[in-house]
C-alpha cells in the first residue's frame, strides 16, 4: 500500500514538474513571438531601398509554432528513416512532404539557410531582435546534425528535395574538382555574414562604390522563385540553371554553394550517429559508391561531412534491397566473401 502511495505521489510530482516546465517554456516564448511584428527592419544604409514585398505577411504565432513542430518532427522522422530503417523510399516520401509544405505552401519563407543572416545580425546589433521561429529554424537542424548527421539535408530541406527529385542522369564529378568547389560554401558564408552586418565602401573614381548592407542569401536564393512561382529575373534564371544542371549533377547548390550546408558539414563530422557503410551490415561490394551521386563514398566508407543522408547507398545494397533472394544468408554465413564474386 505504501509503495503504491509512493508511486502515486512520485508521478504527481513528475506531472507538476512537467507542467511547470511547459508553463516556463510558454512564458519564455511569448515575448519573442509577441515582438515579432514590432521588429523594425535592419538599417541597410541610405543607398539601399527595401524591395516591395512580394510574399504574404508573416504568419501568426500558432503557424510559427506549427512550423517549428513540423521541423522537429521531420528531423526526428528523417533520422529514424535514414539511420534505423535505412529506407530510401521513406526518405523520398518525407522530402516530397517537406517540399510541399516548407517549399510551396510556406513559399520557402522559413529557412535555416537564410536565418544565418538574422542570427549574425542579431549578434552584432543588440537592437535587432529575432523571433523564436527563426532561432529554432537556425538551431534545430544544427543540433540534429550533431546527433544524427545531415538528416535535415536528407529529408527535410525543400531546397535539397527539389534538387534530389530532378536528378535524372547523375554524372561523376572528379574528386579534386569537387573538393575545390567545396570551398565555395564557406566563402559565400563569410560574404553573407559580412554583408548582413556591414556595408562595403570601395574608394576609386569620383565617388567610389558603396555596397550597402544586404541579405545576400535571400537575394540570391535560386529556388524561392520556383516556390513562389514569381521573382526577379536573376532569381528565376539562377533557379533554371540549378535545376537544369541538377538533372546531371547531384545537388550542385548543396555541395558547392549552400552556406548552411557548410556548417552542417562541419558539425556532422562530430555526429553521435551517422550514415555508415559497415562490413557487418552491408555487403561491402562497392555498389554503394556507384549509387552515391554526391561522391560521398570513398573506399566503401561514407564521408561524414559530404554525406547528404539520402539513403541511396542503402537502397543500392543487395542486402537491403532484397533484390537477390538468399544473399542475406550467404553474406551473413561463413561463405560471405564468396557472395561478392
Ligand atoms: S546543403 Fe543546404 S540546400 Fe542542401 S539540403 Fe542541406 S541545407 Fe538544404
Ligand atoms: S553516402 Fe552518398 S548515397 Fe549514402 S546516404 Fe550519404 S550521400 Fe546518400
Amino acid at each position: 500500500m505504501k509503495v503504491s502511495m509512493d508511486n502515486h505521489s512520485h508521478s504527481l510530482s513528475l506531472w507538476c514538474r512537467l507542467g511547470t516546465a511547459v508553463a516556463a517554456v510558454v512564458l519564455l516564448l511569448s515575448a519573442p513571438l509577441a515582438a515579432q511584428y514590432q521588429m523594425p527592419p535592419p538599417d541597410f544604409g541610405e543607398s539601399y531601398s527595401l524591395p516591395t514585398q512580394s510574399h504574404p505577411e508573416p504568419p501568426s504565432g500558432w503557424v510559427n509554432i506549427l512550423d517549428v513542430a513540423l521541423l522537429a518532427s521531420g528531423l526526428g522522422l528523417a533520422a529514424w528513416l535514414i539511420l534505423k530503417k535505412r529506407s530510401r523510399r521513406g526518405v523520398v516520401l518525407l522530402s516530397i512532404g517537406a517540399l510541399a509544405y516548407f517549399g510551396f505552401y510556406r513559399q520557402g519563407c522559413i529557412c535555416p539557410i537564410g536565418s544565418i543572416q538574422n542570427v549574425a545580425l542579431s549578434i552584432a546589433d543588440p537592437d535587432y531582435m529575432i523571433s523564436f521561429g527563426v532561432l529554432a529554424f537556425f538551431f534545430l537542424p544544427l543540433a540534429a546534425a550533431l546527433l544524427f548527421g545531415r538528416v535535415f539535408c536528407g529529408g527535410v530541406c525543400p531546397l535539397g528535395a527539389v534538387q534530389d527529385l530532378v536528378l535524372l542522369w547523375p554524372k561523376k564529378i572528379p574528386r579534386k574538382l569537387d573538393r575545390v568547389l567545396g570551398i565555395l560554401p564557406y566563402v559565400y558564408l563569410a560574404a553573407a555574414v559580412y554583408f548582413a552586418i556591414w556595408s562595403l565602401r570601395l574608394t576609386g573614381g569620383e565617388e567610389g562604390i558603396v555596397v550597402a548592407r544586404r541579405f545576400l542569401i535571400c537575394e540570391w536564393d535560386p529556388f524561392v522563385g520556383l516556390f513562389r512561382i514569381a521573382g526577379s529575373f536573376h532569381m528565376l534564371a539562377l533557379g533554371a540553371v540549378f535545376i537544369i544542371g541538377g538533372m546531371f549533377i547531384g545537388r550542385p547548390y548543396c555541395r558547392w554553394l549552400c552556406p548552411y550546408g557548410g556548417i552542417l558539414s562541419i558539425l556532422s563530422r562530430f555526429a553521435w550517429k551517422n550514415v555508415k557503410i559497415t562490413p557487418g551490415r552491408e555487403l561491402d561490394c562497392g555498389l554503394c559508391a556507384e549509387a552515391c551521386p554526391f561522391g560521398a563514398i570513398a573506399g566503401n566508407r561514407a564521408d561524414r561531412g559530404a554525406c547528404l543522408s539520402c539513403a541511396r547507398c542503402y537502397d543500392s545494397c543487395p542486402l537491403h534491397s532484397k533484390r537477390v533472394p538468399g544473399l542475406v544468408t550467404i553474406a551473413q554465413g561463413p561463405g560471405r566473401n564468396g557472395a561478392r564474386v
